[in-house]
């Protein structure tokens, strides 16, 4: 498929790229693998736009794939880290930056009576299993098909994210021993954990799920499904991960949990935390973190760890979502929500825009999706003619028909009118495209 505008500048970085980079690229969503084209490379962003190196600008619907949730360059953010780097970049010793911006996660989320900061989300999960494993003296972990926890071997196995966007049913480099120890289960079936426990008597040391999926498009769990995956825990003496690294601090100031009530006995963060820098964590249950060096056995560590301009960053942006905050970031997401709604239906498109708090995307489907599998059951290839024609008039989205939208408390009246604008064409490439005759459900 070709395309009828063009970015010479951002494909001459991407040759360049290619030569010295796999791919071209550092994070392989990023390559427009899925829907084809040249990948756009920003320069910089402000607000709710992002301005590529060919000098057009787009409404911004990615967010940095969350962490933006203020907008790009909030000035509040900027002097915070300028503030930070004047003083210094990094000690290799403790900082108040570190303390209070653990005080700031404990303040918000009940269940969270420690924390441990790491630098990105894949560490985060990576800790957290290992604290468990430790903790439970077990080998076994559960995750569910279509969750993504990040690049941990252990967590590769039916993962979402850009391991939906290419269909990889595992990836190779993974060894039958790294991923021997986890179980796979259906996601919303409570059944199949019963089934899990009952087939591995002693054995799971965690349950570890997204407290409300958004890595195989945004598949919220049923009512009670995680209040269940808690009781099977408890009753089975496993421990019940929730990963907000996406949800975490977006959804609400106390994230998925601050929602749905279900204390876990550990939690994951990242993405909103680092306010736009490398900052992610770990925490919950004192009794259980007790157990992370140097209070207890299980080694865990990090040079750039607690880096004190990422806490800085990540203290500035958490500080600043209050209630009015959400509110707002809700309310934008809804009335996109309802746009793009809109702007499908009056083309016919069978569609289903599903959310959780404000996250959300759509499906190229009408049935509910509850699971990796009914997403990949969705008409994926309506959305490369969708994201074409929204790039086309200045509307930047998830390359991928497998991710969620995010949006800030940038998104201003101005930048809603453009993505009205750029809909109605969009719905009419999404209606008017045809299914190539290879596809394969996830791989369109
Ligand atoms: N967990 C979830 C739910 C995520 O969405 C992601 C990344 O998208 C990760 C973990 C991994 O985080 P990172 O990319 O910072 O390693």
């Amino acid at each position: 498929m070709s395309y009828s505008y063009e970015a010479p500048v951002s494909q001459a970085l991407f040759d360049r790229a290619s030569i010295v980079t796999p791919g071209g690229v550092n994070s392989p969503v990023r390559a427009f693998k899925a829907v084809g084209g040249t990948p756009r490379f920003m320069v910089s962003g402000d607000g709710p736009y992002l301005t590529d190196a060919d000098g057009r600008d787009y409404v911004d619907l990615v967010c940095s794939w969350g962490p933006m949730i203020l907008g790009h360059s909030r000035p509040e953010v900027i002097e915070a880290v300028q503030a930070a780097v004047a003083r210094g970049t990094s000690f290799g010793t403790p900082g108040e930056g570190e303390v209070a911006l653990a005080e700031e996660i404990v303040g918000r989320v009940a269940p969270v009576e420690q924390v441990r900061l790491v630098s990105s989300g894949t560490e985060a999960t990576m800790s957290a299993i290992r604290l468990a494993r430790g903790f439970t003296g077990r080998a076994k972990i559960v995750k569910f098909a279509g969750c993504y926890h990040g690049h941990v071997d252990a967590l590769l196995a039916a993962a979402g994210s850009g391991v939906a966007t290419f269909g990889l049913p595992d990836t190779p480099g993974v060894t039958g021993a790294q991923a021997g120890d986890t179980v796979v289960l259906p996601y919303n079936d409570l059944a199949a954990v019963r089934a899990a426990f009952a087939a591995h008597p002693g054995e799971i040391a965690c349950v570890i799920t997204e407290a409300s999926p958004g890595n195989m498009g945004v598949v919220p769990p049923r009512d009670g499904f995680n209040a269940g995956l808690k009781e099977l825990c408890a009753a089975n003496g496993a421990l019940y991960i929730s990963d907000e690294v996406m949800t975490g601090f977006r959804t609400s100031k106390a994230g998925w949990y601050g929602i749905d009530g279900v204390a876990p006995d550990l939690m994951t963060f990242g993405k909103v935390m680092g306010g736009g820098f490398p900052a992610a964590a770990f925490g919950g249950r004192a009794d259980v973190m007790a157990h992370l060096a140097p209070a207890g056995p299980v080694y865990q560590a990090g040079t750039l760890s607690g880096n004190p301009v990422a806490t800085a960053a990540g203290l500035a942006q958490l500080r600043l979502l209050d209630d009015a905050a959400y509110a707002k970031v809700d309310a934008v997401s809804a009335e996109i929500r309802g746009l793009v709604s809109d702007a499908l239906g009056k083309e016919g498109v069978a569609h289903r825009v599903q959310t959780a708090g404000n996250m959300f995307s759509v499906f190229f489907t009408a049935d509910e999706v509850r699971d990796y599998d009914d997403a990949k059951r969705q008409e994926a290839f309506r959305f490369t003619g969708f994201f074409h024609s929204m790039l086309a008039d200045g509307v930047y989205l998830p390359p991928s028909a497998f991710e969620s939208w995010f949006v800030s408390t940038a998104h201003d009246d101005r930048a809603v009118e453009r993505i009205a604008a750029a809909l109605p064409a969009a719905a009419r490439a999404a209606a008017e495209a045809t299914a190539p005759e290879t596809e394969t459900g996830a791989k369109a």
